[in-house]
């Protein structure tokens, strides 16, 4: 069977509709269908497609990967501290925002952490890890990541 590669999916021949989906149906997917639709919020199997799409992703810098997320429309990020084994990077106009703010304390964009540690570790050829400590759906000013590597 033949795998599908990121450069494919750039292939698209759509006469009417073109290369844009709407982002409801991204957040539609994201949260309704894998966050509410999995049990435990779909942790591990967020983390799972998360990381492969990581590792599929045709970048080779950290600015390489920031870009491609901003390109890609997730959020615009930047990177707030940087040392040698830990960065911080918040992301600006994030998918999430503008969503109604959730009475817990809910962090909901695991899968673009998982994103930027599937493409890290294979980047850098050792374990990164990525953490959410921020959210725009609990009321912080943006989204975080903590990256430890
Ligand atoms: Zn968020």
């Amino acid at each position: 069977m033949l795998d599908y590669t990121f450069d494919d999916m750039k292939l698209i021949n759509r006469d009417k509709l073109g290369n844009m989906v709407p982002l409801e149906l991204f957040r539609t997917i994201r949260l309704i269908g894998l966050n509410q639709g999995l049990p435990m919020g779909g942790r591990s199997t967020t983390l799972t497609i998360g990381r492969k799409i990581g590792e599929n992703l045709p970048v080779h810098t950290v600015e390489e990967l920031l870009q491609l997320f901003e390109e890609l429309r997730i959020g615009i990020p930047r990177i707030l501290y940087q040392e040698e084994h830990k960065m911080i990077v918040a992301v600006d106009d994030c998918f999430c925002k503008g969503l109604p703010t959730l009475e817990e304390e809910k962090l909901v964009c695991d899968l673009e952490g998982a994103i930027l540690e599937g493409a890290l570790t294979k980047m850098m050829k050792r374990r990164v890890t990525v953490k959410e400590t921020k959210c725009n759906v609990s009321g912080h000013e943006h989204c975080e990541y903590e990256i430890r590597m």
